[in-house]
């Protein structure tokens, strides 16, 4: 109720919620008590999250904060919601988004933009900015997210929030709307990492609906949340600190590295040469597989459709013209372009290549270093507006968080400080599997 309430007051103003679903989470609360009388509840009995809209929810709209999907109920729930409702978690809503996931600043969201409560005027991030927005102000004490380029720990960047983006095939996307699918995974957002921790341990672990699922075994994660991080070696890439970087952040970031060498932490500079490769790479493969996927909202099985089509090629021109924004048509056309004939070796699979060469920067680093760190995001939160005119100026906010999803590796950010009242990031990337570590080293950093 007082979640529930804090909604109310707050979320017209910030918008982070598409739909509250109050009448289900008093009836799951109410539940929780009981299973407290009984003695029978668990660790996360009754405790409330919410979900982004990407998750499938049986019986309740879920839209990707798109007009194709506005009126769509799920008729199953997504691995991830099962999987938090079976640990006793209350869902509050689902939280708004960009549309299908494609943006860094949630203003490409059919239902407006959410605004960063650290100052309203200003971007939450995205493209999971409603759950970074409704953590931030406390409208929940948790939420999942997706991150396909670095939409769970951009947003957590920017709202200064603890967001951690699995090792590719740790969490099932079984019933998450699929945007780049090679690339997608989902993870928790909280407000520390005990809190992240104690959701990756619900949410992880092998799914036979997904077939990129990983069949390994999931360790508690809060088990070595308190272990010392004497000796642990750092590595800084050089790529992530030079042009770009917003003297504001990097002084941020330069602080809470020192902080970590008091710790106990060595620190080396390493290279990881094929850095400037990632934008161009992910820009044809998140597309390219962003057109596939995107190919079965036709208006014939579900989601929008058009008044009155004269014939099928009408049905599908306007029902998808209408209910698509501009970023995911822009998307759409990138995408059925670098894959159409005669261009798919010149783009994919080129950029396929691209992606080796960038994961093998990272193993090579990891045979020097345990962990690298480095800013999460070049900015702080911009302003509203400031940056939806120019796509290729907002591909940059994800410069140092999309190589991680091209490598499959797990990335976190962490709340590191604050330049000028808005909050900044420190981001962590380990090995593949490596969440436990993660988790570790940003416990002992709080
Ligand atoms: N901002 C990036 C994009 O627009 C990443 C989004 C994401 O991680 N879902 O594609």
């Amino acid at each position: 109720q007082h979640f529930l309430n804090r909604i109310k007051t707050h979320n017209v103003n910030l918008n982070a919620f598409i739909s509250v679903t109050e009448e289900s989470a008093l009836a799951q609360a109410a539940a929780a008590d009981k299973q407290f009388a009984d003695k029978t509840a668990g660790k996360l009995t009754g405790i409330p999250m919410a979900h982004k809209d990407i998750f499938c929810t049986k019986g309740v709209r879920t839209s990707c904060a798109s007009k194709m999907l506005d009126k769509f109920v799920a008729p199953y729930d997504a691995t991830v919601v099962e999987k938090i409702a079976a640990s006793g978690m209350v869902m509050l809503g689902k939280t708004n988004m960009d549309e299908f996931a494609m943006g860094s600043s949630n203003e490409t969201s059919f239902y407006g933009p959410v605004k960063n409560p650290w100052d309203t005027e200003r971007v939450p991030g995205g493209s999971s900015g409603g759950s970074a927005a409704a953590i931030a102000a406390r409208l929940a004490p948790a939420a999942t997210g997706t991150d396909t380029g670095g939409s769970i720990r951009q947003p957590s960047s920017l709202c200064n929030l603890t967001g951690l983006k699995p090792t590719y095939g740790r969490v099932s996307r079984y019933g998450m709307i699929a945007f780049a699918s090679s690339l997608d995974q989902a993870g928790p957002m909280t407000a520390n990492a005990e809190d992240a921790a104690l959701l990756l341990n619900v949410m992880s672990g092998f799914d036979e609906r997904d077939s990129t699922s990983v069949e390994r075994d999931v360790p508690d994660y809060t088990a070595n949340l308190n272990d010392s991080l004497q000796g642990l070696r750092i590595g800084l890439p050089k790529e992530y600190f030079g042009e770009g970087l917003a003297p504001e952040v990097a002084e941020i970031i330069d602080a809470a590295i020192k902080q970590f060498e008091k710790l106990g932490a060595t620190v080396k500079e390493i290279s990881l040469p094929n850095t400037s490769l990632a934008i161009p790479t992910y820009y044809v493969v998140a597309p390219a597989e962003c057109s596939s996927n995107l190919s079965r909202m036709d208006g014939v099985r579900f989601g929008h459709r058009c008044d009155d089509p004269k014939d099928l090629l009408d049905l599908y021109q306007r029902s998808r013209g209408e209910g698509f924004g501009d970023e995911v048509k822009r998307r759409i056309m990138i995408g059925t372009y670098a894959l159409s004939a005669g261009y798919y070796d010149a783009y994919y699979l080129k950029a396929q290549k691209c992606r080796r060469l960038i994961s093998d920067d990272f193993q090579q680093a990891f045979e020097e270093v345990d962990v690298i760190m480095g800013p999460t995001a070049p900015t702080t939160a911009f302003k509203l507006g400031d940056k939806t005119d120019d796509p290729v100026a907002m591909y940059l906010a994800d410069i140092y968080t999309i190589n991680t999803n091209l490598a499959g590796l797990p990335g976190m950010s962490i709340p590191a400080g604050f330049a000028n009242g808005l909050p900044a990031g420190l981001q962590i990337i380990g090995n593949y599997f490596d969440e436990a570590r993660l988790l570790n080293v940003a416990h002992q950093y709080q």
